[in-house]
C-alpha cells in the first residue's frame, strides 16, 4: 500500500537523508499515550509516521509511551492497536513500551549524575515553578543545585527505592536556570509517584518524564526521524541535549508539523474523556466523536481518512480544516463502493389505488451506478408504498417537482404514479395517507418509460418493508470553533443539543435483511448509511455516515435569502 506521491518538507528531509547515504534505513515511530482512544489527529500522524517507512523501504515502530501510570491503563493499549491496524498499518513485531526502558532509562539517569549533569532537588513543586522564573526573567538556582555528585547518586538510589513519598524529592537535570528556552531550567526527569503501572506494577516508584524519557526511547530504538507535533518545537533544544549528553547509540531528529484541528469538534483527550465520562456523548465510539472507534461506527472507512490526511498533507504551521472537507473524503469513496438501497426515514403511506390488490411486481433495481459490476437486485412494488413525508405537499411551493395534488412523479425504478386524493387525520389535520393511481405503461425500461417527469422519489413497498430505526448526527458543537465562548463559561457550553437525532419506524426495502453492523450503504437521496454495532437480525439500526448534498435545500435556501 502506498500512501502518498505528494512530497512534503518531511518527506524531503527524509529523502535528502537518504540520498546522502546518512541514513541507508529510515525508521520512524508512532508513539501514543495509552490514557485515551485515537482521535483523527492522531490519523494525521500515523498515516504520516507509517507512511514515511512504507514509501521509502523503512520501518516504523509503534511505541507506547506510558510513563504516567495514572491515567494510562491496558484498555488504551488494545484499542490503540486495534485503530492502528484498522487504518490499516502494520507494525510488524516492533512494538514497543517505554516502560520496557526502566531499567535503561534509570541507568542513564545514574550516567547524568556522575558527570554532575543532574541533581536531586528537594523543593516542593511549588517552589519549583517559582524558581523557574517566566518568559522575561530568569530562573533561580535551588539551593539543591550544588549537592554533591554523591549525595545525589544516594538520593537517586533511595528514591528508587522506595524510600520517600510523592513530591519529596525529584531529579533534574543540571543544565542552566538563566537559559531563555524555559525548558533548558533545569527540567524535571523524574517525580516519585507511588503508583501501579499497568506494566511493570509496582516495580517503580519513581517515573521519567516525557521530555527524559522521549529521546532516549527514540535512541534506544534507532529511530532516525523523530515526527512529531508543533508544541514539542521549544522542546527540541531539550531533546538534544539530552541526547548529547547520554552515552546513547544514535542520535534522532526531531521534526515538527503542525497537529490537525477540525471544526465543530474538539481533538484533546483530556476533553473528549471529559466528554465520555459527562455522558454528554455515549463512549468513546459514539458516532458524534472525532475518535477513530467514533468515525468508524459512524460509517468511516479507513480508506477515506487516509486520503484526508494525504490530502490535508504536513505544514509547519497551525490551522484549522473544516469538516465539511473530511466528510468530502467519506462521500467520494462510499460513492464508488456503498450499494444504494431504498429507505424511507419519515414514511408517508401511498396507496395506489388502480394497482390490483396482492399484486406483487419484481423490479429490477441497480446496485450501484457507478460501478456495473456491483449489479442488480429485485426490488418488490405492491399497492401501498411508502414515501418521504417530506417529499409530498399539499400546498406545493414553486418548483416543488415531488408528489402534490394533481402532480406526477415517478416512484424510482417503478412508474409513473398521479396524486388523487389525500386523507387527514381527523384530530391534528395532518395528511396521514395519500392517494395515487398508476399508468401501467410508464414502467421503468418499458417502451413507454421514456415520458418524462420532473421527480423521481425513492419509496419502499409497506407490506415488505423492514422497520429500522435511523440515528441522524449534526455536529457535536454548535460553533466551528467550541472555545468561542462567552466568559466563565466552559466549552461545553457550545455541545449541541440537537446533534443525535433518533427516528424510529423507518423502513427499508427487504433486500437490507440481515444486513451486518459495519455494512456501508447509499439510501437513494438520502445519504450514506451504515448499520449500527448495536443491529440486531430483528432489530435494524443505521448510522447516517454523511448526507448527500440536498439540491432542494439550496433552493429553498436560495429563495428565502
Ligand atoms: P492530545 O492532545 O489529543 O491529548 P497527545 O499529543 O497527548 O494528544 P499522544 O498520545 O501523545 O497524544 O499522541 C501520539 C502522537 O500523535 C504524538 O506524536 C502526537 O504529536 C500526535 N498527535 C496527537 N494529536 C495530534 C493531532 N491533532 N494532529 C496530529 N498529530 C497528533
Ligand atoms: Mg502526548
Amino acid at each position: 500500500m502506498s500512501t502518498s506521491t505528494s512530497s512534503n518538507f518531511i518527506r524531503e528531509i527524509v529523502e535528502n537523508d537518504l540520498k546522502t547515504g546518512k541514513h541507508s534505513r529510515i525508521v520512524t515511530r508512532f508513539p501514543p499515550e495509552p490514557n485515551g482512544y485515537l482521535h483523527i489527529g492522531h490519523a494525521k500522524s500515523i498515516c504520516l509516521n507509517f507512511g514515511l517507512a512504507l514509501d521509502h523501504r523503512g520501518i516504523c515502530h509503534l511505541r507506547f509511551d506510558d510513563t504516567n501510570p495514572s491515567t494510562e491503563n491496558v484498555e488504551y493499549v488494545e484499542a490503540i492497536q486495534a485503530d492502528v491496524r484498522w487504518l490499516g498499518f502494520d507494525w510488524g513485531d516492533r512494538m514497543f513500551y517505554a516502560s520496557g526502558y526502566f531499567e535503561q532509562l534509570y541507568q542513564y539517569a545514574v550516567q547524568l549524575i556522575k558527570k554532575g549533569k543532574a541533581y536531586v532537588d528537594s523543593l516542593s513543586a511549588e517552589e519549583i515553578r517559582t524558581h523557574r522564573g517566566t518568559l522575561t526573567e530568569p530562573g533561580k538556582d535551588s539551593p539543591h543545585r550544588t549537592r554533591s555528585i554523591e549525595e545525589n547518586l544516594d538520593l537517586f538510589a533511595r528514591m528508587q527505592a522506595g524510600e520517600f513519598e510523592d513530591g519529596m524529592h525529584v531529579l533534574r537535570a543540571k543544565i542552566d536556570m538563566a537559559s531563555p528556552n524555559v525548558n533548558m531550567r533545569d527540567p524535571t526527569m523524574y517525580r516519585i509517584r507511588h503508583v501501579v503501572h499497568h506494566r511493570t506494577a509496582s516495580q517503580w516508584c519513581i517515573y521519567p518524564t516525557y521530555d527524559y524519557a522521549h529521546p532516549l526511547s527514540d535512541a534506544i530504538e534507532g529511530i532516525t526521524h523523530s515526527v512529531c507535533t508543533l508544541e514539542f518545537e521549544d522542546h527540541r533544544p531539550l531533546y538534544n541535549w539530552f541526547l548529547d549528553n547520554v552515552d546513547v547509540p544514535c542520535h534522532p531528529q526531531q521534526i515538527e508539523f503542525a497537529r490537525l484541528n477540525l471544526t465543530h469538534t474538539v481533538m484533546s483527550k483530556r476533553r473528549l474523556l471529559e466528554l465520555v465520562n459527562k455522558q454528554h456523548v455515549t463512549g468513546w465510539d459514539d458516532p458524534r466523536l472525532p475518535t477513530l472507534q467514533g468515525l468508524r461506527r459512524r460509517g468511516y472507512t479507513p480508506e477515506a481518512i487516509r486520503a484526508f490526511c494525504e490530502h490535508i498533507g504536513v505544514a509547519k504551521r497551525d490551522g484549522v480544516v473544516e469538516m465539511a472537507l473530511l466528510e468530502h473524503f467519506i462521500r467520494e469513496d462510499l460513492n464508488r463502493r456503498a450499494p444504494r438501497v431504498m429507505a424511507v426515514l419519515r414514511p408517508l403511506r401511498v396507496v395506489i389505488d388502480n394497482y390490483p390488490e396482492g399484486r406483487v411486481e419484481e423490479l429490477e433495481a441497480v446496485n450501484n451506478p457507478e460501478d456495473p459490476n456491483m449489479g442488480t437486485r429485485k426490488v418488490p412494488l405492491s399497492r401501498v408504498v411508502y414515501i418521504e413525508r417530506e417529499d409530498f405537499r399539499e400546498d406545493p411551493p414553486k418548483k416543488f417537482f415531488r408528489l402534490a395534488p394533481g402532480q406526477e412523479v415517478r416512484l424510482r425504478y417503478a412508474y409513473i404514479i398521479k396524486c388523487v386524493g389525500v386523507v387527514k387525520d381527523e384530530r391534528t389535520g395532518e395528511v396521514s395517507e395519500v392517494h395515487c393511481t398508476y399508468d401501467p405503461e410508464t414502467r421503468s425500461g418499458s417502451s413507454q418509460a421514456g415520458r418524462k417527469v420532473k421527480g423521481t422519489l425513492h419509496w419502499v413497498s409497506a407490506a415488505h418493508a423492514l422497520e429500522a430505526e435511523i440515528r441522524l448526527y449534526d455536529h457535536l458543537f454548535v460553533k466551528a470553533d467550541p472555545d468561542d465562548i462567552p466568559d466563565s463559561r466552559d466549552y461545553t457550553a457550545n455541545l449541541n443539543p440537537a446533534s443525535l437525532e433518533r427516528l424510529r419506524g423507518c423502513r427499508a426495502e427487504p433486500s437490507l435483511t440481515g444486513a451486518s453492523p459495519g455494512s456501508h450503504y447509499q439510501f437513494e437521496r438520502q445519504g450514506y448509511f451504515c448499520v449500527d454495532s448495536d443491529s440486531t437480525e430483528g432489530r435494524l439500526i443505521f448510522n447516517r455516515t454523511v448526507a448527500l448534498r440536498d439540491s432542494w435545500a439550496k433552493i429553498e435556501k436560495s429563495s428565502t435569502a
